[in-house]
């Protein structure tokens, strides 16, 4: 099964990179999408599973917030966090987080190589080394990569998490392949 022209190995990628229309207003570092990333990973030949973007579906676009950009990115983020814990929406992202999961069961179940999952360091929900509370880019997880991270404990699988903020931090991903 699967021995078709696929190679089988993938990375989880957070949503805004191949999308930065997602990202939340004043954040966007690029037009589009962060091509060093999506080229590394065309060169090495693999797949790149876009995750679900867990403001804008928490939150919204805007993320309830129409005047975010006029604040420092902080404390816009840590206004971001404080909303995603509102229980509805925290439900919310508890559902996209396992959304997630059963897909890198289905990949593991078939014998994909799962190569790490790349987050978006400062934000408040994808950040992997840092992320933004008290109004400020703090060490530790984002919301998202928390429980994606608990989640994938309670499965008793260690998959590789690391964060990068542009095409600049791509030699940390090249660290997940070597
Ligand atoms: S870092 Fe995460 S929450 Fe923020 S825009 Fe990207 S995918 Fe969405």
């Amino acid at each position: 099964m699967f021995t078709d022209g696929r190679r089988r190995r993938v990375i989880f990628a957070a949503h805004c990179f191949l999308n930065q229309n997602s990202i939340s207003d004043g954040t966007a570092v690029y037009p589009a999408s962060f091509k060093g990333l999506i080229s590394l990973m065309t060169e090495n030949e693999i797949g790149i599973v876009q995750m679900p973007c867990p403001e804008l579906m928490c939150l919204g676009l805007d993320r309830g917030n129409p005047n975010g950009a006029d604040s420092p990115v902080t404390v816009e983020n840590t206004r971001i966090r404080r909303a995603m814990l509102e229980k509805d929406k925290y439900a919310r992202l508890e559902q996209l987080a396992d959304s997630v999961i059963f897909q890198i069961l289905e990949y593991r179940k078939h014998g994909f190589e799962i190569l790490g999952i790349v987050g978006a360091n400062r934000s408040p929900n994808c950040g992997v080394e840092t992320t933004s509370d008290n109004n400020e880019e703090v060490a530790g997880k984002g919301l998202f990569m928390a429980l994606l991270a608990k989640k994938l404990s309670a499965h008793g699988i260690t998959i590789p998490m690391t964060g990068i903020k542009s095409d600049e931090d791509i030699p940390k991903i090249k660290d997940l392949f070597k």
